[in-house]
């Protein structure tokens, strides 16, 4: 029997301390506890990593502190593309989404993606015309309003810059969620999920949809969820990255994901972080920004929850 573990994380970027109330700080954890304890339990119940993923991701999606789901950032045009992307480190197995509107738990879909299409992507009205077919409600654009996002797009509204959620303005909050786990089998999943960044392009993807960039998980090294500046990170194939240097190189999951956050994404300019957790059960969260909403727990490790540098 292997050791079980779960981290997940509500996004990264750059977030005054003074800024943050003692308010605030406290629903944030209180969210990301709950859905903490939600995938938890489920791998304490002898339940697969990829069920726990996405339990915790859909959690993070329904809270609106979050940019995904509930919550998730503006488009240039006012409107909401949420991507999603879930992999089983088993058998290497993948679903994704982008593009979508209307849909509760993106997350969900594209783990329907995966399980009941022949197909690893669906984006925009195929992705959408493969959720009616599975009979997913949809929602209004009222279900997702969140009024700070609001002003964060009134900001840049009309302009050609597009941010992440979580940038150095004072009002700004950490966005994208995703979940990372391994099971008693020793089986691993990462979970992704996400808004984008406010006033991104109509038709813009970023690295949270992206297999092997934002996610990955391969039973042989690691399972990844990564959070930051997209464009960055596909550039820097951030999630495979990882893998093949702990797969090539035999390099321990701290030392690849170090490297890979503080060196190698650096070295193109990118900023955000990422959760990691490998078949011993072991956790790394590395951040090159002040600060990732995350939290984890583990067989021989009690749960932590933070945002800043500890
Ligand atoms: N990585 C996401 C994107 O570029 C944004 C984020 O992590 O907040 O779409």
């Amino acid at each position: 029997m292997h050791k079980i573990a779960l981290a997940i994380h509500g996004g990264a970027g750059t977030l005054v301390e003074g800024m943050m109330t003692p308010q605030l700080e406290t629903r944030y954890k209180k969210d990301l506890r709950f859905a903490l304890d939600k995938g938890y339990k489920i791998l304490e119940n002898g339940g697969s990593s990829i069920d726990a993923v996405e339990e915790s991701v859909k959690n993070l999606e329904n809270s609106p502190l979050f940019n995904a789901g509930k919550g998730s950032v503006f488009t240039a045009s006012g409107k909401h593309e949420m991507d999603a992307s879930i992999m089983d480190g088993r058998d290497k197995s993948a679903g994704a989404i982008s593009l979508i509107g209307g849909i509760r738990n993106p997350i969900s879909l594209a783990r329907d993606v995966m399980q009941k299409s022949e197909h690893v992507f669906l984006a925009g009205e195929g992705a959408m015309q493969f959720a009616k077919e599975l009979n997913y409600k949809f929602e209004g654009d009222e279900y997702f309003y969140d009024s700070l996002r609001y002003n964060q797009w009134q900001e840049l509204k009309g302009t050609d810059n597009f941010q992440l959620d979580h940038s150095l303005k004072k009002d700004s909050k950490f966005g994208t969620v995703g979940a990372v786990a391994c099971d008693f089998e020793g089986n691993l999943a990462a979970a992704t999920s996400t808004g984008g960044m406010t006033n991104k392009r109509y038709g813009r993807i970023g690295d949270s949809s992206l297999i092997g960039i934002g996610n990955y998980a391969n039973n042989k090294t690691c399972a990844i969820s990564c959070t930051g500046s997209g464009e960055f990170f596909i550039r820097a194939v951030v999630a495979y990255d990882v893998s093949c240097l702990m797969e090539y190189k035999g390099l321990s999951l701290e030392a690849a994901t170090e490297l890979v956050i503080h060196e190698r994404l650096l070295s193109v300019g990118g900023d955000g972080g990422l959760i990691a957790v490998d078949k011993n059960a072991n956790i790394a969260m590395p951040f090159n920004t002040e600060g990732m909403y995350r939290a984890s727990k583990s067989f021989e490790q009690k749960e932590e929850i933070s945002i800043y540098k500890n």
